[in-house]
């Protein structure tokens, strides 16, 4: 990772720039939630300064980024003094790390005439969201408190409150204690936050951790009761006359008292097993529900602990394993823009070439025109490039250098002229985005062919973006509709195209149409209409010819529509454009009614599932439809009212959830007669 450029400064002088640059970034993390370097580059900055400060021990201040945690609260919350301090954790970013950490820790018991200690550890998932201090009194929450500096954090008691899985009442409990814990976004309500804000035309943001951070430190309540917030506990602070001997024993007490904590944390007794579990993490890292940056290992035994202590701003019987970096930096060559579904204008960045996440990197998304004017990117700049796991490339801010850099270019603005078919653009007043107003413009035919053929959608396979290009551009194909007149024939003359894939094709545009109601409804492309509303829209028109002929205010009547995108939806209904699509779209065959018997009827009337793991033959799609087919619910999360869970293979944290709660659980077999 590169650090700041220019003409290497002595020690002193640098790590005065460091700690500088590293304090602003601490305020725009800690206390805007907007950060504007990656972890990593943060990272690498903060590792630049301990090394200056371990070769230079003169140098360290007491107010050092080494030496603090966090950054001072500001703003309008309440200030709360922490009942015992808040720490952070010292890295590891290795095996060797991990071991020397070992090994630092016997040194310190021989020094304090401990020999040879037996160590238990516990490994936790390291969750990206915010730490908590929840204070009890006589067994009632009483406070809830950020982390802060570490010793004064801001109240966000109100919002806590308002977490379905916080307890506000624990029994058996001393007349004090503090629970910690991580307040974090799952990434399914994290992306559907997302898609409600994007529909509403409201900002959407960076990721789970800032949309978290930014929404237990609202000031109203209502706000954080809106978006769904989730709290994994971890530990015991401060307490009174409560004795637990290990870390383990404390994971046991939260669980008894109705905390939840992960189920995958293990409690492991050979250092050998330790690094085997960070590493099948790390590989495991892209399979869950939230953000993990990492492992957090622990000395379980308590007393071992306590002879431990604190070094600087970290336990030193704690370590964090992290997970190596996804980012790398590179220059930005230039920005363009394609037009979306909607037409709304969406930049990408082209990159000089950069090998990172074990891939070669040329283009970026960068998501949309609010979002790059908010990260400050101009052409010519180094940025930071993220690639994690399959995810699109993006890029996530200038590196660290630039931003005080004199001479940019200027700031990158969307074109004049829609860079397909060159209708000048327009930004409605009540718009966040640029548009391209042609609802001819093949650049947004080409999205919405694409989106209709997606796997969420109509799921044709062999349907990707380059053949619906080219049955476009080549076989005059203009809208979904027309894909159920294309012939193997017309099929075979494009390139790339043998009898095999033509037959292929044809026979998996003609299988769609038996994919039901909702996921027709999915696919037209209808501004404010994602897959979850697509689903509750079917469910409670049942046909698309009910849904043609409701108002505006009806629309709105629907679970998750408020007025203003049941407008949305009603006037793109009354298109006469989309009239025609959906005539055509019957007249091949398409499913345009509910097959299943209404909401209240059918074999599984009234029950809720909730879906978790892999199971061995149906995908969560089928499973889903086969549920809702049958009259039943099916909801994200486990709770009193859940009459099911079925569980796969890698089940998660809803089965032991389930389980604390009595819901039975299923497998697919017990499903399946269910479903008769
Ligand atoms: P940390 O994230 O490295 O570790 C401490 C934190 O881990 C705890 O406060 C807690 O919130 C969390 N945690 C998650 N699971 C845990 C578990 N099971 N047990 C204990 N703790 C657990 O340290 P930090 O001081 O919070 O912050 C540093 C992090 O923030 C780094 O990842 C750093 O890159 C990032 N940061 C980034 C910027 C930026 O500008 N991008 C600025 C400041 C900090």
């Amino acid at each position: 990772m590169r650090s700041a450029q220019g003409s290497s400064p002595g020690p002193a002088a640098r790590a005065e720039e460091l700690r500088a640059e590293l304090r602003l970034h601490n305020e725009r993390y800690y206390v805007h939630d907007d950060p504007v370097v990656s972890d990593d580059v943060y990272d690498a900055l903060l590792d630049e300064l301990r090394a200056i400060e371990a070769e230079h021990p003169e140098l360290v201040t007491p107010d050092s980024p080494t030496q603090r945690v966090g950054a001072e609260p500001v703003g309008a919350l309440e200030k709360v003094h922490h009942p015992e301090q808040m720490y952070s954790l010292a890295n590891a970013r290795s095996e060797e790390e991990l071991r020397a950490w070992v090994k630092r820790m016997r040194g310190h018991l021989a020094r304090e005439g401990i020999e040879d200690p037996a160590f238990a550890y516990v490994c936790e998932p390291k969750v990206d969201g915010l730490a908590m201090s929840i204070v009890y009194r006589d067994g009632v929450l009483e406070r809830g408190a950020t982390r802060g500096n570490g010793q004064v954090g801001e109240d966000v008691t109100h919002n806590l409150r308002t977490i379905p899985t916080v307890p506000l009442t624990i029994e058996d409990a001393p007349p004090f204690v503090e629970v910690r814990g991580e307040v974090y976004m799952s990434l399914g309500d994290f992306a559907a936050l997302n898609e409600r804000r994007a529909a509403a035309g409201e900002s959407t943001f960076m990721n789970p951790r800032n949309s978290a951070a930014g929404t237990i430190r609202q000031l109203d309540p209502r706000l954080a009761a809106e978006r769904p917030l989730r709290l994994w506990a971890y530990g015991i602070g401060a307490s009174d006359g409560l004795r637990l001997e290990s870390q383990w024993e404390a994971l046991e007490w939260l669980r008894e008292r109705g905390f939840p904590v992960n189920p995958d944390i293990v409690r492991l007794d050979a250092e050998d097993e330790v690094v085997a579990r960070c590493l099948e993490w790390q590989a495991r890292r892209g399979a869950l529900d939230f953000e993990i940056d990492g492992v957090v290992v622990k000395v379980d035994d308590a007393e071992l602990q306590r002879r431990l202590g604190v070094v600087g701003r970290d336990p030193r019987w704690a370590i964090a394993w992290k997970f190596p970096p996804t980012t790398t930096v590179t220059t930005l060559r230039a920005v363009h823009w394609n037009p979306g579904k909607f037409g709304d204008l969406h930049p990408y960045a082209e990159l000089e070439p950069v090998h990172v996440g074990g891939v070669t990197v040329r283009m970026a998304t960068l998501h949309n025109e609010e979002d790059l004017a908010r990260k400050d990117l101009r052409v010519g700049d180094e940025v930071i490039v993220l690639r994690a796991g399959d995810v699109i490339p993006q890029v996530l801010s200038p590196a660290p250098h630039v931003v005080e850099r004199a001479g940019r270019a200027a700031p990158p603005r969307p074109p004049e002229r829609c860079p397909v078919c060159e209708t000048p653009t327009v930004k409605p007043e009540d718009h966040v985005f640029t548009k391209c107003p042609n609802r001819d413009c093949p650049g947004r035919r080409w999205q919405l062919l694409k989106h209709f053929a997606s796997r969420g959608a109509m799921d044709i396979e062999g349907l990707g973006e380059k053949q619906a290009e080219l049955l476009m551009t080549r076989l005059g194909v203009r809208d979904a509709g027309d894909y159920y007149a294309v012939s193997a024939e017309q099929l075979v003359e494009l390139e790339g195209m043998g009898e095999v894939s033509a037959g292929r094709l044809v026979a998996a545009i003609a299988a769609s149409k038996e994919r039901p109601f909702a996921r027709v409804l999915f696919g037209l492309g209808i501004e404010g209409v994602g897959e979850v509303t697509g689903r509750s829209l079917a469910q409670r028109f049942r046909s698309i010819d009910a849904l043609l002929a409701a108002g505006p205010e009806e629309i709105a009547e629907t679970p998750g529509i408020g007025p203003i995108v049941a407008q949305l939806i009603h006037d793109q209904l009354a298109d006469e454009r989309m009239r025609d699509l959906i005539a055509r779209l019957r007249a091949a065959g398409l499913r345009l009614e509910e097959e299943g018997p209404p909401p209240g009827e059918g074999p599984l009337a009234g029950r809720a599932f909730v879906l978790t793991g892999t199971l061995p033959e149906l995908t969560r799609e089928q499973a889903t439809e086969r549920i809702l087919a049958a009259g039943g619910r099916v909801t994200t999360s486990v709770s009193k009212k859940t009459d099911y869970l079925v569980a796969g293979d890698s089940p998660g944290s809803k089965l032991e959830k389930a389980e604390r709660l009595g819901v039975p659980v299923l497998d697919e077999a017990a499903l399946l007669e269910l479903l008769g």
